[in-house]
């Protein structure tokens, strides 16, 4: 039941704003461009990796001033607050053939690399004419596969985040900025 006493999501104590909505959208205003300049006259596929990327997703191509495709994969999470196995599943598979295609896997934070270089495998052996990542957080200090990330937002400490589209136990998605978990408890 909502109650006019219910707690702000956006204003949670337990959470403490990392990178703001203005930190966000101006650093994705410059990964469009960049992007834009990469891939002018390119076959251009963005592939989404359900859920996490669907709200960077959403900004991002529209700082894409290109001709441009997009298709959603859903990978199985090992879940992030527990240990990586590697085994990744596929759970959602792509709609359409990558063969030919300039493919840019969009990711909404890169870990261990476990699911990305799994992912990228795949894309790779479906004959994908060139196959490139745009990460909007990455967490170079828990690597345990390594993989190239052409494209990376913001480089983050090693640390449980959430909103813009990543979760705590599916909640927090809808948060406009990236936020640090403070208290395990939320
Ligand atoms: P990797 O395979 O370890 O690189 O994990 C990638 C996936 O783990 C991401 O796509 C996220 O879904 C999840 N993940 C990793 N770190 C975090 C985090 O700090 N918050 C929320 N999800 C995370």
């Amino acid at each position: 039941m909502i109650t006019d006493i219910q707690p702000s999501e956006f204003n949670n104590p337990s959470l403490e704003v990392l990178i703001s909505v203005e930190r966000l959208q101006a650093r994705i205003q410059e990964l469009g461009a960049q992007i834009t300049r990469d891939f002018l006259g390119k076959d251009l596929l963005l592939i989404c990796v359900l859920k996490g990327a669907c709200i960077f997703l959403g900004d991002l191509v529209r700082n894409i001033d290109l001709p441009l495709a997009i298709d959603f994969i859903a990978v199985s999470s090992y879940g992030a607050a527990s240990k990586s196995s590697g085994e990744v599943r596929i759970l959602k598979d792509l709609d359409a053939s990558l063969k030919g295609k300039d493919i840019i896997v969009v990711e909404d934070i890169v870990d261990t690399g476990l699911t990305l270089s799994y992912l990228l495998d795949i894309f790779h052996r479906r004959q994908a004419n060139s196959v490139s990542v745009v990460a909007l957080l990455d967490k170079p200090s828990r690597r345990i596969r390594q993989v190239d990330v052409a494209y990376v937002g913001f480089e983050i400490p090693n640390a449980f985040v959430v909103g813009y589209g990543l979760d705590y136990a599916e909640r927090y998605r809808n948060l406009p900025f990236v936020a640090l978990v403070k208290d395990e408890n939320i």
